[in-house]
C-alpha cells in the first residue's frame, strides 16, 4: 500500500495499513484530507496523527474501538465522521495525560468508546 492508496472513506487492509511506519500512515491521511478537501483544523498534522492512531486500533482489532466503530456505521454515519467521534475519545484521555501528567487509561477510554452515542455526531451535521 503507498500512500496514495489511503482513503478515509474506505477501510485499508490492516496488514497494509500495519506494515505502514507511523511517519507514512500520518503523511497518508495527511495526504487523503488535502486530496479530499476535508478540514483538518489549525494543524494538519496533529489532525492525522489522531486519525491514524484511530485507524491503528481498528487495524490492530482493538475490541472497544472496533465495536463502537461498527456501532457508528451500522447507524449510518459515514467513516470519516466515525473516525473523528472515536478520534474524539483519544484526544479527550491524551489531554487527561498532557495536564494531570497521569498514566494513558486504558479502561476509561475503552468505556468512553462503548457509551459514545452515534445520535450525538448526527445531530451536529
Ligand atoms: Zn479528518
Amino acid at each position: 500500500m503507498t500512500i496514495k492508496d489511503y482513503d478515509v472513506a474506505n477501510p485499508p487492509s490492516p496488514e497494509d495499513w500495519l506494515a505502514m511506519d507511523e511517519g507514512a500512515r500520518i503523511e497518508a491521511v495527511r495526504e487523503a484530507h488535502e486530496r479530499t478537501r476535508s478540514p483538518t483544523g489549525q494543524n494538519a498534522i496533529a489532525h492525522a496523527t489522531i486519525h491514524v492512531i484511530v485507524e491503528s486500533r481498528l487495524a490492530e482489532g482493538h475490541t472497544a474501538v472496533v465495536s463502537a466503530y461498527d456501532r457508528f456505521r451500522a447507524a449510518g454515519i459515514d467513516r470519516h465522521t466515525t473516525i473523528h467521534a472515536l478520534a474524539s475519545v483519544v484526544t479527550r484521555h491524551i489531554m487527561a495525560v498532557l495536564e494531570q501528567q497521569a498514566a494513558f487509561d486504558q479502561d476509561a477510554a475503552d468505556r468512553d468508546f462503548e457509551t459514545l452515542d452515534p445520535a450525538a455526531f448526527r445531530r451536529k451535521r
